[in-house]
């Protein structure tokens, strides 16, 4: 998979070059490139930014340099892939989750936009559209200063997804959100911890009462914690 991000901030990816996906980019399984947007500006001040028409606070990312940085990204996708999916995260998008993530992971190229200041002129998202599949996507109900984290965020979750970026895929088929639940607690050695024992079901080697064990779990945390994951009919019961 080939992900481009351009931001004003490109040092804010230096930490993907850790852990899983610092090792998948080593291994070539993630293709990834980050541009600062000033690269594409022509002035002496390299200026991104301009006052809103109709007047307001702050400032709103000028759409000629968003342009032609996207122009040339586009340019880049490989003939085979077809179009890239250009993500513009966004408190106003739709809200990113693991299915999203999944249905990502599934894309040979992504294009970040990462927005800052008020946002980016509208019709750069327009124009887009003329170069591959938009996506406004939020990371959450929250307002952050800019695109970098919400990005940072996207990339992980969707990277992990990649095949053979994770070296065991069952550790992702059992994670929160993968079965519309959240996951069961985990536990390692030692046995007893501060008077605090690991439950007896963990211990008995019995896999049919362990995995039936879990399922309760994950329903019972799923119920207090995040009711709105449940279907009607288990979040009104008990
Ligand atoms: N004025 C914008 C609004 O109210 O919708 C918020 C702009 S915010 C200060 C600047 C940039 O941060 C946005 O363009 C977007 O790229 C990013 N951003 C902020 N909150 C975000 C969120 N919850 N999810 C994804 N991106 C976000």
């Amino acid at each position: 998979m080939r992900i481009d991000v351009v931001s004003i901030f490109p040092s804010y990816f230096d930490g993907l070059a850790l852990s899983l996906l610092g090792r998948a980019r080593a291994a070539g399984l993630l293709d990834l490139h980050v541009h600062d947007l000033r690269d594409w500006t022509s002035d002496r001040h390299r200026t991104v930014d301009d006052t809103p028409y109709g007047g307001g606070a702050g400032m709103v990312m000028k759409p000629e340099p968003w342009g032609l940085a996207l122009d040339e990204l586009a340019g880049t996708t490989p003939a085979a892939a077809g179009r890239p999916t250009i993500v513009f995260p966004s408190p106003a998008g739709e809200v990113f989750t693991q299915a999203t993530a999944r249905e990502l992971s599934a894309r040979e190229h992504l294009i970040f936009g990462c927005g800052r200041y008020e946002g980016i002129d509208e019709r750069v998202f327009e124009d887009a559209a003329g170069l591959g599949e938009v996506r406004l996507i939020s990371l959450g109900d929250y307002v952050l200063n800019g695109g970098e984290v919400a990005t940072m965020a996207m990339i992980e979750a969707i990277g992990r997804l990649v095949p053979g970026v994770v070296g065991n895929p069952d550790s992702l088929v059992e994670e929160s959100h993968e079965d519309g639940l959240l996951e069961y607690p985990s536990y390692t050695k030692p046995a007893l911890w501060r008077d605090r024992a690991v439950p007896d079901v963990l211990l008995s080697g019995n896999h049919g009462a362990i995995a039936g064990w879990r399922r309760e779990q994950q329903l019972e945390r799923t119920r207090l914690r995040r009711p709105d994951l449940l279907p009607t009919d288990d979040a009104d019961e008990g």
